[in-house]
């Protein structure tokens, strides 16, 4: 039982472990995969945010293309300024985003814009993407910086190239300078929760602007970030981190254009990005919880019970053994005569019909021994009843001394007699017993002051029963009477002495 109680533990604990790992397995398993399709979602929208910069900026470099090419082949006469005046105002219209679109003399001075009148002269000098232009002879299209404009206080990025003279020389710069908030608009028409980011940023790194808008971030250096390290080597990324701008750790997609050098991220706050998977999971491990502890309480049960039981049955072993027990005392009680500890007389009869049966089938003999104390009237009447019990039982402790071959059987047949049922003896091995009690009593020397032997004697008869009787009860009757007869001739013949009968079929 005891290794019952512990099989339903171990059975109860390696379920109540399996449930919790597999549980555990499950809820990190769905988080890695809701941040798995999260990740799939804002590479997405990264690429698509990305598509549509590079559109509007594939636009701009279009007018800014055809406006180099006049400026180079026809140059900016008095009589061209009208019609490229409208040109401009006309190609700002249908770029929609386009803030303004300038052209600036080799000093940095504003000759034409698309959105105010000439000669509202204003200097750009001093702005990066015109010194970049200045110090760099290539005529390919260049991203500044976000800055303020001077004119609208507006936040814009420039998307300019470098005009050369017929001699290749410097000779000014066309810009469009989109505005930063047409981009706000379209990037915050997106939903990307309460924590969700979107950023565009030069290919170097420096954050063009970033919606939610906050102007202290605009030319932001982020160059430092794991972020770059990863676009180094790939087009496109995901990593998890924490923004250096708010704090707030995130979910980042994010992706370098292949031809401008523009970079877009995408990010989400990642608490709300694994809300929903948080919520399933709560809900998923209320659910094992309960599954575990309804587990535990059943098991619980099981094991009360066993232990129960087996306590029931261990008191019904231990009854059992006390029944046995009881049952052999009474036997024994059944058996054995009180005063001697001899067998009684019960138990002598049934002895003796089974050791006649025995010497029956196997034709062997069987001895009887009858012994009956001389004088014991005397005895009783001269040292008292209760000296006559005590001398009774010394009487018997000899005996038992003589009759000592298992499958004998010394017995108090009644009164101051005792008998003695000796299987396969003879009559003159039975003798031989007899005689050796005797001699053994006469050295014990129990005194009989009242008997002219002046000690306890007892006189005996001895009966032998050989071979094939069929009535085993008739025999038996048989033979103690002929012992019965022996002992009346011991009396008769003076007592203190042996006679023997042997009885036959
Ligand atoms: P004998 O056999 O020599 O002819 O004389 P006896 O006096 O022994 O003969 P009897 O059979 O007349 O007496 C037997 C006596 O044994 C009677 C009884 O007082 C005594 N006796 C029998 N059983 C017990 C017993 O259990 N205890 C005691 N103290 N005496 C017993
Ligand atoms: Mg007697
Ligand atoms: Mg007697």
């Amino acid at each position: 039982m005891k290794r019952g109680i512990r099989l339903a533990s171990i059975l109860l604990v390696f379920i109540c472990l399996s449930l919790a790992l597999l549980t555990a397995w499950q809820v990190w398993f769905s988080r890695e995969r809701a941040l798995q399709e999260l990740n799939v979602a804002n590479l997405n929208l990264a690429q698509a945010l990305d598509n549509y910069t590079e559109g509007v900026i594939r636009q701009s470099e279009l007018v800014l293309i055809d406006l180099a090419e006049r400026m180079q082949y026809s140059g900016l006469a008095v009589h061209e300024q009208e019609r490229l005046q409208a040109l401009l105002q006309q190609q700002s219209e249908v770029l929609g985003l386009a803030n303004a679109i300038v052209i600036y003399d080799e000093q940095g001075n504003r000759l034409l814009a698309s959105t105010l009148p000439p000669g509202h002269n204003l200097n750009a000098a001093d702005r990066a993407f015109f010194i970049h232009h200045r110090n760099d002879p290539s005529t390919g299209t260049f991203i500044g910086p976000t800055i303020k404009s001077r004119i609208t206080g507006d936040w814009v990025f420039t998307v300019s190239r470098r005009l050369n003279d017929g001699e290749g020389r410097f000779a000014g710069v066309v810009a469009v300078t989109l505005g930063v908030e047409h981009f706000l608009s379209f990037f915050g028409s997106l939903d990307l929760g309460k924590h969700g980011s979107m950023s565009l940023s030069t290919g170097d790194a420096k954050l063009l602007f970033r919606q939610p808008f906050r102007e202290q971030d605009v030319g932001l250096d982020w160059s430092d970030s794991p972020i770059l390290q990863q676009l180094r080597e790939h087009r496109e990324g995901t990593s998890v981190q924490t923004s250096r701008i708010d704090g707030v750790e995130r979910v980042y997609a994010f992706r370098r254009n292949d031809r401008l050098p523009l970079i877009t991220i995408v990010a989400l706050g990642r608490d709300d990005a694994l809300a929903a998977w948080r919520r399933n999971a709560e809900l998923f491990t209320a659910l094992i919880m309960l599954l575990l502890a309804a587990v535990s309480i059943i098991g619980q049960y099981l094991i009360v019970d066993i232990r129960r039981r087996s306590r029931a049955e261990a008191q019904l072993l231990n009854a059992r053994e006390e029944l046995l027990d009881a049952n052999a005392r009474l036997e024994v009680l059944a058996s054995q005569d009180g005063l001697t500890d001899l067998a009684n007389r019960r138990s002598f009869d049934q002895t003796l019909e089974m050791e006649i049966r025995r010497a029956q089938r196997r034709g062997s003999s069987l001895s009887l021994l009858l012994f009956d104390i001389d004088m014991f009237k005397r005895y009783n009447d001269h040292y008292g009843h209760v000296a006559g019990d005590d001398c009774l039982r010394a009487v018997a402790e000899v005996l038992k001394q003589c009759v000592r071959r298992p499958g004998d059987l010394a017995a108090r047949y009644g009164g101051e007699e005792l008998a003695v049922i000796l299987p396969n003896t003879t009559l003159e091995g039975a003798e031989a017993v007899a005689k050796s009690f005797m001699q053994s009593l006469e050295q014990r020397d129990l005194e009989h002051q009242a008997s002219p032997f002046t000690r306890i004697t007892v006189s005996a008869g001895v009966a032998n029963l050989t071979a094939d009787q069929r009535d085993s009860m008739r025999q038996a009757l048989a033979l103690i009477e002929a012992a019965d007869q022996a002992l009346y001739r011991a009396k008769n013949n003076g007592r203190n002495r042996l006679e023997s009968t042997g009885v036959h079929a």
